[in-house]
């Protein structure tokens, strides 16, 4: 009976010790789990530090660094409109020349749209003249992908603001590039929003010519009214600011429309040709000259 009591004393025992055991190598397992986790995660997190230090990933740019050193892969044509013996529209006493005031801004939105590294295609970049069909061609040529030109407006009354004008055809993509630069430069300072504008001042169903010949979405932007001082005061001061906010209105239309991801990288076919905005006006495109447009129908000046 006592014998009995102490086997049974002892099986318990030993039974004790086996669960002991079992759970101290259990518990061990875990602790160098956990410890080899930990080692390991400090190791990669290091390999990674060091990986960022060399090759700086897109998915880890940290938010500090500026969009202008994300180069995006896109080619933008700006014509600045005129130029030589073709002055465009003037003030009252013919003191300024719209030709200059295009150029000049046209070289900004240059530089601007060169700091996110896009390749630009100047139709001018001096005082020189170009007929139209020389500006559709170089854009067309060169395969840009969208095409940006620069105006400045006119009227004989009293009338300010800018608008910007697509072809009558009225393209999707020609229309987001538009709006993004009205919603831009409005957003800097303008006098008046006077909305994206279809086929040509006076006539809609007739189209600007580098609107409906070029192959890429396009559209020709008033900036403004060189007839009116307060809109030329606004275009003054506001010059630089007008080009960055076209620049990065630029940009966003490259990701609104897919052409590029907002990292730069190129996610559309080469070049982003769209449709044929010929082909698609409401009647046959005729050459009218963006130039002194005039608002009286009677007053045209081409
Ligand atoms: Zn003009």
């Amino acid at each position: 009976m006592e014998n009995k009591t102490i086997i049974k004393r002892t099986r318990i025992y030993w039974d004790r010790v086996i669960i002991a055991a079992i759970c101290l190598i259990a518990l061990l397992l875990v602790i160098t789990r956990i410890a080899s986790g930990i080692f390991s995660g400090n190791k990669a997190s290091a390999q990674e530090q060091t990986a960022h230090s060399t090759e700086k990933p897109e998915e880890s740019r940290p938010e500090s660094v500026t969009p202008e050193k994300i180069s995006y892969d896109l080619t933008v044509c700006i014509d600045a409109g005129h130029g030589a013996q073709d002055s465009g529209c003037v003030n009252a006493d013919s003191t300024r020349l719209e030709k200059n005031d295009n150029l000049a801004i046209s070289l900004r939105l240059r530089d601007e749209l060169e700091k996110y590294g896009v390749k630009v295609i100047m139709t001018r970049q001096d005082d020189s003249f170009l007929e139209l069909e020389q500006r559709v061609e170089t854009a067309n040529a060169n395969n840009c992908d969208l095409f940006v030109c620069m105006h400045r407006n006119a009227y004989t009354g009293s009338m300010n603001g800018t608008e910007i004008w697509v072809s009558n055809a009225r393209p999707k993509e020609d229309t987001v590039l538009a709006q993004n630069i009205l919603s831009a430069v409005e957003k800097v300072g303008i006098n008046n929003n006077r909305g994206v504008c279809y086929g040509y001042v006076g006539d809609e169903n007739v189209n600007y010519y580098v609107n409906s010949h070029t192959k890429m979405p396009s559209c020709l932007v008033e900036l403004g009214f060189l007839t009116d001082e307060s809109d030329n005061k606004l275009f003054d001061e506001h010059i630089d600011d007008y080009s960055k906010a076209i620049a990065d209105a630029v940009i966003k239309t490259s990701v609104d429309l897919g052409i590029t991801d907002k990292n730069g990288k190129r996610t559309a076919q080469k070049p982003f040709f769209t449709a044929d905005k010929t082909a698609l006006s409401k009647t046959d495109t005729q050459r009218k000259k963006p130039a002194s447009v005039i608002y009286n129908a009677d007053e045209k000046e081409y």
